[in-house]
Protein backbone atom coordinates (compact mmCIF):
# COMPACT_ATOMS: atom_id res chain seq x y z
CA UNK A 1 0.00 0.00 0.00
CA UNK A 2 0.95 3.80 -0.37
CA UNK A 3 1.63 5.68 2.16
CA UNK A 4 -1.29 8.07 1.59
CA UNK A 5 -3.73 5.46 0.91
CA UNK A 6 -2.67 2.54 3.16
CA UNK A 7 -4.76 1.71 6.19
CA UNK A 8 -1.64 2.82 8.38
CA UNK A 9 -0.92 -1.01 9.00
CA UNK A 10 2.57 -2.41 8.57
CA UNK A 11 4.52 -5.87 8.30
CA UNK A 12 8.10 -4.77 9.31
CA UNK A 13 10.58 -7.29 8.42
CA UNK A 14 14.06 -7.30 10.46
CA UNK A 15 16.92 -8.50 8.32
CA UNK A 16 19.58 -8.33 11.10
CA UNK A 17 17.04 -11.07 12.49
CA UNK A 18 17.62 -12.91 8.84
CA UNK A 19 21.27 -12.76 9.17
CA UNK A 20 20.91 -14.22 12.87
CA UNK A 21 18.90 -17.37 12.05
CA UNK A 22 20.97 -18.24 8.86
CA UNK A 23 23.85 -17.90 11.32
CA UNK A 24 21.72 -20.12 13.89
CA UNK A 25 20.68 -22.53 10.83
CA UNK A 26 24.71 -22.82 9.86
CA UNK A 27 25.30 -24.00 13.41
CA UNK A 28 22.98 -26.66 12.83
CA UNK A 29 24.24 -28.08 10.24
CA UNK A 30 27.98 -27.89 10.46
CA UNK A 31 29.39 -28.49 7.57
CA UNK A 32 26.87 -28.59 5.19
CA UNK A 33 25.80 -25.85 3.32
CA UNK A 34 22.77 -23.46 3.66
CA UNK A 35 19.97 -22.74 0.97
CA UNK A 36 17.70 -20.40 2.04
CA UNK A 37 13.91 -21.32 0.47
CA UNK A 38 12.41 -17.95 -0.61
CA UNK A 39 9.49 -19.31 -2.34
CA UNK A 40 6.35 -17.16 -2.38
CA UNK A 41 8.05 -13.94 -1.86
CA UNK A 42 10.23 -15.15 0.61
CA UNK A 43 7.21 -16.67 2.60
CA UNK A 44 5.69 -13.38 2.34
CA UNK A 45 8.55 -11.36 3.83
CA UNK A 46 10.07 -9.85 0.40
CA UNK A 47 12.11 -12.68 -1.21
CA UNK A 48 14.56 -10.23 -2.61
CA UNK A 49 15.46 -8.22 0.28
CA UNK A 50 16.26 -11.72 2.31
CA UNK A 51 17.57 -13.14 -0.52
CA UNK A 52 20.21 -10.20 -0.23
CA UNK A 53 20.35 -10.49 3.66
CA UNK A 54 20.69 -14.24 3.38
CA UNK A 55 23.75 -13.69 1.22
CA UNK A 56 25.58 -11.52 3.58
CA UNK A 57 25.04 -13.65 6.21
CA UNK A 58 26.52 -17.08 4.31
CA UNK A 59 23.93 -18.84 2.47
CA UNK A 60 25.28 -20.54 -0.94
CA UNK A 61 21.99 -21.34 -2.36
CA UNK A 62 18.47 -20.08 -2.87
CA UNK A 63 15.33 -22.40 -3.16
CA UNK A 64 12.07 -21.24 -4.75
CA UNK A 65 9.26 -22.96 -6.50
CA UNK A 66 8.79 -21.60 -9.84
CA UNK A 67 11.48 -20.38 -12.51
CA UNK A 68 9.13 -16.97 -12.72
CA UNK A 69 10.41 -16.76 -8.76
CA UNK A 70 14.07 -17.11 -9.57
CA UNK A 71 14.51 -15.19 -12.27
CA UNK A 72 12.71 -12.08 -10.38
CA UNK A 73 16.47 -13.18 -8.24
CA UNK A 74 18.17 -12.90 -10.88
CA UNK A 75 16.73 -9.56 -12.17
CA UNK A 76 17.27 -8.25 -8.49
CA UNK A 77 21.60 -8.98 -8.85
CA UNK A 78 21.24 -12.29 -6.72
CA UNK A 79 24.12 -14.15 -7.84
CA UNK A 80 24.51 -17.37 -6.26
CA UNK A 81 22.90 -20.77 -7.40
CA UNK A 82 18.68 -20.48 -7.12
CA UNK A 83 16.80 -23.51 -7.85
CA UNK A 84 13.04 -23.93 -8.66
CA UNK A 85 11.29 -27.26 -8.44
CA UNK A 86 7.97 -26.96 -9.67
CA UNK A 87 7.06 -26.37 -13.53
CA UNK A 88 4.14 -26.05 -15.45
CA UNK A 89 4.22 -27.85 -18.31
CA UNK A 90 5.10 -24.28 -20.70
CA UNK A 91 7.82 -23.56 -18.09
CA UNK A 92 10.43 -21.36 -20.24
CA UNK A 93 13.72 -23.93 -19.13
CA UNK A 94 15.26 -21.77 -22.02
CA UNK A 95 14.72 -19.03 -19.85
CA UNK A 96 16.06 -20.37 -16.88
CA UNK A 97 19.02 -22.17 -18.31
CA UNK A 98 20.16 -18.90 -20.09
CA UNK A 99 19.38 -17.19 -16.56
CA UNK A 100 22.06 -20.11 -14.92
CA UNK A 101 18.53 -21.03 -12.46
CA UNK A 102 19.03 -24.30 -11.98
CA UNK A 103 16.00 -26.59 -12.64
CA UNK A 104 14.29 -29.38 -10.11
CA UNK A 105 13.11 -32.27 -11.97
CA UNK A 106 10.41 -34.69 -11.07
CA UNK A 107 9.33 -36.47 -14.47
CA UNK A 108 11.24 -38.14 -17.75
CA UNK A 109 9.08 -35.09 -19.48
CA UNK A 110 10.65 -32.49 -17.99
CA UNK A 111 13.79 -33.71 -18.25
CA UNK A 112 13.18 -34.11 -21.69
CA UNK A 113 12.01 -30.76 -22.13
CA UNK A 114 15.02 -29.53 -20.40
CA UNK A 115 17.50 -31.26 -22.43
CA UNK A 116 15.53 -29.80 -25.52
CA UNK A 117 15.91 -26.01 -24.40
CA UNK A 118 19.60 -26.72 -23.50
CA UNK A 119 19.96 -27.85 -26.89
CA UNK A 120 18.55 -24.52 -28.03
CA UNK A 121 20.05 -22.52 -25.67
CA UNK A 122 23.33 -24.35 -26.15
CA UNK A 123 24.39 -24.67 -22.71
CA UNK A 124 24.33 -26.97 -20.49
CA UNK A 125 21.36 -26.95 -17.89
CA UNK A 126 22.36 -27.51 -14.22
CA UNK A 127 19.77 -30.13 -13.28
CA UNK A 128 18.63 -31.32 -10.04
CA UNK A 129 16.73 -34.38 -9.49
CA UNK A 130 13.54 -34.15 -7.18
CA UNK A 131 12.96 -37.90 -5.89
CA UNK A 132 10.36 -38.91 -4.30
CA UNK A 133 11.39 -40.94 -1.23
CA UNK A 134 8.09 -41.02 0.02
CA UNK A 135 5.93 -37.88 0.40
CA UNK A 136 4.11 -38.97 -2.80
CA UNK A 137 3.59 -35.70 -4.07
CA UNK A 138 6.49 -33.98 -6.35
CA UNK A 139 9.68 -35.88 -7.46
CA UNK A 140 10.55 -38.60 -9.24
CA UNK A 141 8.49 -41.74 -8.60
CA UNK A 142 10.38 -44.99 -7.83
CA UNK A 143 8.39 -46.68 -10.75
CA UNK A 144 10.39 -43.85 -13.23
CA UNK A 145 13.62 -43.98 -11.31
CA UNK A 146 15.63 -45.97 -13.48
CA UNK A 147 14.01 -44.42 -16.69
CA UNK A 148 15.08 -40.88 -15.44
CA UNK A 149 18.68 -42.08 -14.17
CA UNK A 150 19.39 -43.64 -17.57
CA UNK A 151 18.37 -40.34 -20.03
CA UNK A 152 20.02 -38.13 -16.92
CA UNK A 153 23.57 -40.32 -17.90
CA UNK A 154 22.86 -39.92 -21.53
CA UNK A 155 22.03 -36.00 -20.91
CA UNK A 156 25.45 -35.43 -18.99
CA UNK A 157 27.20 -37.71 -21.31
CA UNK A 158 26.24 -35.18 -24.85
CA UNK A 159 26.67 -31.93 -22.16
CA UNK A 160 23.02 -30.69 -22.18
CA UNK A 161 22.97 -30.94 -18.43
CA UNK A 162 25.38 -30.93 -15.29
CA UNK A 163 23.56 -33.06 -12.76
CA UNK A 164 24.27 -30.79 -9.90
CA UNK A 165 21.82 -32.15 -7.20
CA UNK A 166 19.52 -34.55 -6.42
CA UNK A 167 17.32 -33.74 -3.38
CA UNK A 168 13.98 -35.02 -1.65
CA UNK A 169 11.52 -33.71 0.98
CA UNK A 170 10.32 -35.05 3.82
CA UNK A 171 6.69 -35.86 5.21
CA UNK A 172 7.26 -36.13 8.83
CA UNK A 173 9.77 -33.81 9.51
CA UNK A 174 8.23 -32.45 12.61
CA UNK A 175 7.79 -35.65 14.00
CA UNK A 176 11.67 -35.87 14.46
CA UNK A 177 12.13 -39.83 15.39
CA UNK A 178 9.00 -40.89 12.95
CA UNK A 179 10.31 -43.72 11.00
CA UNK A 180 9.68 -42.15 7.89
CA UNK A 181 12.15 -39.56 8.06
CA UNK A 182 15.03 -42.69 8.32
CA UNK A 183 13.29 -44.69 5.56
CA UNK A 184 13.63 -41.11 3.16
CA UNK A 185 16.85 -40.54 3.75
CA UNK A 186 17.69 -44.37 3.10
CA UNK A 187 15.88 -44.02 -0.59
CA UNK A 188 17.61 -40.90 -0.92
CA UNK A 189 20.62 -42.38 -0.48
CA UNK A 190 19.83 -45.10 -2.94
CA UNK A 191 19.23 -43.48 -5.17
CA UNK A 192 22.57 -41.44 -5.04
CA UNK A 193 24.26 -44.63 -5.73
CA UNK A 194 21.81 -45.38 -8.52
CA UNK A 195 23.11 -42.59 -10.16
CA UNK A 196 26.61 -43.11 -9.24
CA UNK A 197 27.05 -46.36 -10.26
CA UNK A 198 25.90 -45.14 -14.12
CA UNK A 199 28.76 -42.96 -13.50
CA UNK A 200 27.10 -39.58 -13.05
CA UNK A 201 26.81 -38.47 -9.23
CA UNK A 202 24.97 -35.60 -8.24
CA UNK A 203 27.05 -33.03 -6.98
CA UNK A 204 25.25 -32.25 -3.97
CA UNK A 205 22.86 -33.92 -2.21
CA UNK A 206 19.59 -32.64 0.10
CA UNK A 207 16.38 -33.68 2.22
CA UNK A 208 16.45 -31.27 5.12
CA UNK A 209 13.99 -28.76 5.69
CA UNK A 210 13.97 -26.50 8.94
CA UNK A 211 12.57 -29.02 11.24
CA UNK A 212 15.20 -31.41 10.12
CA UNK A 213 17.82 -28.98 9.94
CA UNK A 214 17.02 -28.47 14.01
CA UNK A 215 16.14 -31.81 15.15
CA UNK A 216 17.94 -34.38 12.79
CA UNK A 217 21.85 -33.41 12.50
CA UNK A 218 22.39 -37.20 10.96
CA UNK A 219 20.07 -36.49 7.98
CA UNK A 220 21.96 -32.87 6.76
CA UNK A 221 23.79 -34.71 4.29
CA UNK A 222 25.56 -31.85 1.64
CA UNK A 223 22.78 -28.92 2.36
CA UNK A 224 20.19 -28.13 4.19
CA UNK A 225 16.84 -26.12 3.30
CA UNK A 226 15.61 -24.63 5.29
CA UNK A 227 12.36 -21.55 4.90
CA UNK A 228 10.55 -20.98 7.47
CA UNK A 229 13.53 -21.26 10.83
CA UNK A 230 15.19 -18.63 8.05
CA UNK A 231 11.96 -16.56 9.00
CA UNK A 232 12.40 -16.80 12.89
CA UNK A 233 9.59 -19.24 13.57
CA UNK A 234 9.99 -22.66 14.75
CA UNK A 235 8.53 -25.72 13.32
CA UNK A 236 8.14 -27.84 15.97
CA UNK A 237 6.99 -25.21 18.10
CA UNK A 238 6.64 -28.10 21.05
CA UNK A 239 10.63 -28.43 21.33
CA UNK A 240 11.28 -24.74 21.74
CA UNK A 241 12.51 -21.63 19.32
CA UNK A 242 16.09 -23.03 19.04
CA UNK A 243 17.14 -19.41 19.27
CA UNK A 244 15.39 -18.07 16.09
CA UNK A 245 14.33 -14.88 16.25
CA UNK A 246 11.46 -13.72 14.20
CA UNK A 247 11.41 -11.35 11.34
CA UNK A 248 8.06 -10.19 11.23
CA UNK A 249 6.28 -7.67 13.13
CA UNK A 250 2.70 -6.69 12.50
CA UNK A 251 1.05 -3.04 13.47
CA UNK A 252 -1.62 -1.21 12.90
CA UNK A 253 -3.11 2.32 14.17
CA UNK A 254 -5.83 2.50 17.01
CA UNK A 255 -8.19 4.38 14.39
CA UNK A 256 -11.06 5.45 16.71
CA UNK A 257 -11.70 4.83 20.53
CA UNK A 258 -15.31 5.08 22.11
CA UNK A 259 -16.90 4.13 25.49
CA UNK A 260 -19.45 1.19 25.36
CA UNK A 261 -21.77 0.84 28.70
CA UNK A 262 -22.28 -2.64 30.44
CA UNK A 263 -24.36 -4.14 27.98
CA UNK A 264 -23.76 -3.05 24.73
CA UNK A 265 -22.85 -5.36 21.83
CA UNK A 266 -19.74 -5.07 19.82
CA UNK A 267 -19.42 -4.98 15.98
CA UNK A 268 -21.43 -7.84 13.62
CA UNK A 269 -23.28 -10.10 15.18
CA UNK A 270 -23.22 -8.84 18.42
CA UNK A 271 -21.14 -12.03 19.33
CA UNK A 272 -19.33 -9.75 22.43
CA UNK A 273 -21.51 -7.88 25.08
CA UNK A 274 -19.91 -5.43 27.68
CA UNK A 275 -20.04 -7.05 30.94
CA UNK A 276 -19.37 -3.55 32.60
CA UNK A 277 -18.76 0.02 31.34
CA UNK A 278 -15.71 0.54 29.23
CA UNK A 279 -13.67 1.65 26.48
CA UNK A 280 -13.04 -0.05 23.11
CA UNK A 281 -10.39 0.86 20.12
CA UNK A 282 -11.30 0.01 16.66
CA UNK A 283 -7.88 -1.12 14.89
CA UNK A 284 -7.46 -0.48 11.14
CA UNK A 285 -6.98 -3.71 9.93
CA UNK A 286 -9.13 -6.97 8.75
CA UNK A 287 -9.73 -10.02 7.19
CA UNK A 288 -9.25 -8.74 3.85
CA UNK A 289 -5.56 -7.98 5.15
CA UNK A 290 -5.03 -11.90 6.34
CA UNK A 291 -6.59 -11.00 9.70
CA UNK A 292 -8.77 -14.08 9.32
CA UNK A 293 -12.23 -13.71 10.81
CA UNK A 294 -12.00 -17.05 12.66
CA UNK A 295 -9.75 -15.13 14.97
CA UNK A 296 -12.14 -12.82 16.31
CA UNK A 297 -12.18 -12.86 20.44
CA UNK A 298 -9.55 -15.31 20.08
CA UNK A 299 -6.22 -12.66 20.15
CA UNK A 300 -4.64 -10.10 21.51
CA UNK A 301 -2.97 -6.58 20.58
CA UNK A 302 -0.39 -4.77 22.29
CA UNK A 303 -0.31 -1.21 22.99
CA UNK A 304 2.47 0.67 24.79
CA UNK A 305 3.17 -2.26 26.43
CA UNK A 306 -0.16 -3.74 27.50
CA UNK A 307 -2.38 -6.70 26.21
CA UNK A 308 -6.02 -6.24 25.16
CA UNK A 309 -8.21 -8.78 24.43
CA UNK A 310 -10.00 -8.64 20.27
CA UNK A 311 -13.45 -8.47 21.23
CA UNK A 312 -16.66 -9.38 18.54
CA UNK A 313 -16.25 -10.16 15.28
CA UNK A 314 -13.43 -9.60 12.91
CA UNK A 315 -14.35 -7.44 10.05
CA UNK A 316 -12.74 -6.88 6.69
CA UNK A 317 -11.15 -3.64 7.24
CA UNK A 318 -10.91 -3.53 10.96
CA UNK A 319 -12.09 -4.83 14.57
CA UNK A 320 -12.28 -3.91 17.99
CA UNK A 321 -10.47 -4.21 21.33
CA UNK A 322 -11.18 -3.85 24.86
CA UNK A 323 -9.29 -1.32 26.53
CA UNK A 324 -10.78 -1.76 29.66
CA UNK A 325 -13.35 0.67 31.95
CA UNK A 326 -10.37 3.42 32.09
CA UNK A 327 -9.54 3.54 27.97
CA UNK A 328 -5.84 2.65 29.85
CA UNK A 329 -4.06 5.36 28.50
CA UNK A 330 -4.12 4.66 24.39
CA UNK A 331 -4.85 7.66 21.46
CA UNK A 332 -6.03 7.26 18.45
CA UNK A 333 -2.80 6.94 16.35
CA UNK A 334 -1.14 4.83 18.89
CA UNK A 335 0.74 1.89 17.41
CA UNK A 336 -0.90 -1.56 18.17
CA UNK A 337 1.27 -4.72 17.58
CA UNK A 338 -0.62 -8.11 16.48
CA UNK A 339 2.52 -10.26 16.50
CA UNK A 340 6.01 -10.04 16.68
CA UNK A 341 9.55 -11.16 18.38
CA UNK A 342 7.80 -10.13 21.45
CA UNK A 343 10.34 -7.94 22.76
CA UNK A 344 7.60 -5.51 23.42
CA UNK A 345 5.33 -7.33 25.29
CA UNK A 346 3.83 -8.63 21.50
CA UNK A 347 1.65 -11.76 20.52
CA UNK A 348 3.73 -14.43 18.32
CA UNK A 349 2.68 -15.48 15.30
CA UNK A 350 2.40 -18.91 16.76
CA UNK A 351 -0.33 -17.97 18.97
CA UNK A 352 -2.13 -17.24 15.95
CA UNK A 353 -1.17 -20.64 14.43
CA UNK A 354 -2.48 -22.06 17.79
CA UNK A 355 -5.72 -20.30 17.99
CA UNK A 356 -6.53 -21.48 13.88
CA UNK A 357 -5.63 -24.62 14.67
CA UNK A 358 -2.99 -24.11 11.89
CA UNK A 359 0.74 -23.56 11.39
CA UNK A 360 3.11 -20.13 11.61
CA UNK A 361 3.71 -20.50 7.68
CA UNK A 362 -0.09 -19.99 7.39
CA UNK A 363 -0.22 -17.08 9.62
CA UNK A 364 2.90 -14.96 7.68
CA UNK A 365 1.84 -16.13 4.44
CA UNK A 366 -1.73 -14.36 4.80
CA UNK A 367 -0.94 -11.03 5.86
CA UNK A 368 -2.06 -9.28 2.86
CA UNK A 369 -4.40 -6.73 1.43
CA UNK A 370 -3.41 -3.34 2.87
CA UNK A 371 -0.45 -4.00 4.80
CA UNK A 372 3.00 -2.01 3.95
CA UNK A 373 6.11 -3.82 4.05
CA UNK A 374 9.03 -2.22 6.05
CA UNK A 375 12.71 -3.37 6.08
CA UNK A 376 14.24 -2.81 9.26
N1 LIG B 1 12.31 -27.84 0.55
C1 LIG B 1 11.21 -27.93 -0.20
C2 LIG B 1 11.23 -28.78 -1.41
C3 LIG B 1 10.05 -27.26 0.18
O1 LIG B 1 8.95 -27.33 -0.58
C4 LIG B 1 10.07 -26.47 1.36
C5 LIG B 1 8.86 -25.80 1.82
O2 LIG B 1 7.92 -26.46 2.24
C6 LIG B 1 11.26 -26.39 2.10
C7 LIG B 1 12.36 -27.09 1.67
C8 LIG B 1 11.36 -25.59 3.37
O3 LIG B 1 10.52 -26.10 4.37
P1 LIG B 1 10.45 -25.45 5.81
O4 LIG B 1 9.83 -24.10 5.64
O5 LIG B 1 9.58 -26.37 6.59
O6 LIG B 1 11.84 -25.35 6.33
Amino acid sequence: GDERTGSGAVASVDLGAVGHNVRVLQQFAGEAAVMAVLKADGYNHGAIEVAHAAVAAGVQEIGVTTIGEALELRAAGIGVPVLAWLHRTDSDYDAAITAQVGIGVSTAAQLDAVVAAARRVGRAADLSLKIDTGLNRNGVAEADLDVVLDATAAAVAEGAVRLVGMFSHLACSDEPSHPANDAQAERLRDAVSRASRRGTPPAVVHLSNSAATLTRPDLCFDMVRPGIALYGLSPVPDLGTFGLRPVMTLSAQVANIKKVSKGESVSYGYTWTAPADTVVALIALGYADGVVRRLSGRFEVTIAGRRFPSVGRVCMDQFVVDLGGDGSGVAVGDEALLFGPGARGEAHAQDWADALDTISYEVVTGIRGRVRRQFV
